[in-house]
């Protein structure tokens, strides 16, 4: 359906991503009375400086292809899927209107009532492995970018995945300017393409964060010395990860990385994502504490965070792990836990 601005008002801003190049809108659709969030997603503001400045132009193809995208998205039909209402694609901007999820997201429900009971997160990662197996067989497309803040929740309990499936053509827009390559798989981050096992990856990463409470570290306690990055780069890993490297952005800024692309680790050191990226690529992968939370949990986790990739497990084979059966049937009433905050 084509929607319009003019026939919504705005009621408050949900929060904005990348730098605050996305903004998401709780809006009301005046004819109806319904409520949505509206999001103008990073693109816009890609698009519009670059593709539709003076210098380039978006081509027909192009926004055919993104076009295409905002098809599929309007067409997903599955509860662990946010639905979408519409979409506007008046250049330069490309808005979604989309199902308010009234408890908002996950990174946002952390950090407000801290680390989240190992139970309810089997209930995370039972909707969001049931999310990619719905985008992957009935659209054939992968998420590209799971995270908790991506995550959504509402008061029934359901917990839903968004902003995905972005096109290819739109991502690589996007990550020329804003990469959060944090939840990146070290395949990606080496240049491969996206696949289902990087999404994978970045579910093992989103589900210790919110265990945990905090995004995890990648420095092994053997090799905190991350100075010397280009001694202990062989020439061939420098080469692979170039892709990602010139994606990002000049590798110039890069190199001032450390104020401007940064991360806050915790205890106040501040480690630069190209510093981040080397540690994804070169140490072992993050674990949750042993012993602290259920060992189902534990083995679940590992097996996202599979270094190697042709172990890894698919889709099929995660679904079948004690952890997700346990938690489709741990009894938790995810609706209760949502009045808890
Ligand atoms: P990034 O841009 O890096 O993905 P992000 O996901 O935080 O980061 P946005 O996608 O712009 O950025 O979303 C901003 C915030 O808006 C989210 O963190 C979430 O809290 C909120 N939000 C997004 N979609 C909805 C929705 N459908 N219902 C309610 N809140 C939403
Ligand atoms: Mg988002």
């Amino acid at each position: 359906r084509k929607f319009e601005d003019k026939d919504f008002m705005s009621l408050q801003e949900l929060g904005s991503g990348n730098g605050g190049r996305t903004s998401v809108m709780k809006v009301q659709h005046v004819g109806t009375g319904t409520i949505m969030a509206k999001k103008s997603p990073r693109l816009t503001a890609c698009l519009q400086a670059v593709l539709v400045g003076p210098r380039f132009d978006v081509q027909r193809t192009q926004r055919q292809n993104i076009l295409c995208e905002l098809q599929i998205i309007s067409h997903c039909d599955s509860p662990f899927i946010v639905s979408s209402y519409g979409a506007c694609f008046a250049e330069p901007n490309i808005c979604l209107w989309m199902e308010f999820m009234d408890k908002g997201s996950f990174d946002a429900i952390y950090k407000r009532i801290g680390p989240i009971d190992v139970k309810v997160v089997g209930k995370v990662a039972v909707a969001v492995l049931e999310g990619q197996r719905y985008l992957y067989d009935e659209h054939r497309i992968v998420h590209r970018d799971i995270r908790p803040s991506n995550i959504l929740c509402n008061s029934q309990g359901d917990i839903k995945l968004c902003d995905f499936g972005l096109s290819t053509e739109l991502i690589n827009i996007a990550n020329t300017f804003v990469g959060t390559p944090i939840y990146m798989s070290p395949e990606r981050i080496q240049g491969a393409a996206h696949t289902i096992k990087s999404d994978i990856w970045s579910l093992g990463i989103t589900l210790i964060e919110l265990i945990v409470g905090q995004f995890p570290s990648f420095d092994s306690d053997n090799n905190s010395d991350s100075e010397c990055e280009s001694e202990r780069t062989t020439p061939a890993d420098h080469r692979a990860s170039l892709p990602i490297l010139t994606s990002l952005g000049a590798k110039r800024h890069l190199r001032r990385s450390s104020e401007g692309a940064s991360l806050q680790e915790d205890g106040g050191t501040t480690i630069s994502i190209i510093q981040l990226m080397h540690q994804i690529v070169n140490e072992p992968a993050p674990r949750l504490p042993s012993r602290k939370f259920e060992s189902d949990a534990e083995e679940f986790v590992d097996a996202c965070l599979e270094k190697d990739w042709e172990r890894q497990m698919g889709l099929a084979k995660l679904f079948e792990m004690p952890w997700i059966k346990g938690s489709r049937q741990n009894g938790v009433d995810v609706a209760a836990w949502t009045k808890t905050f």
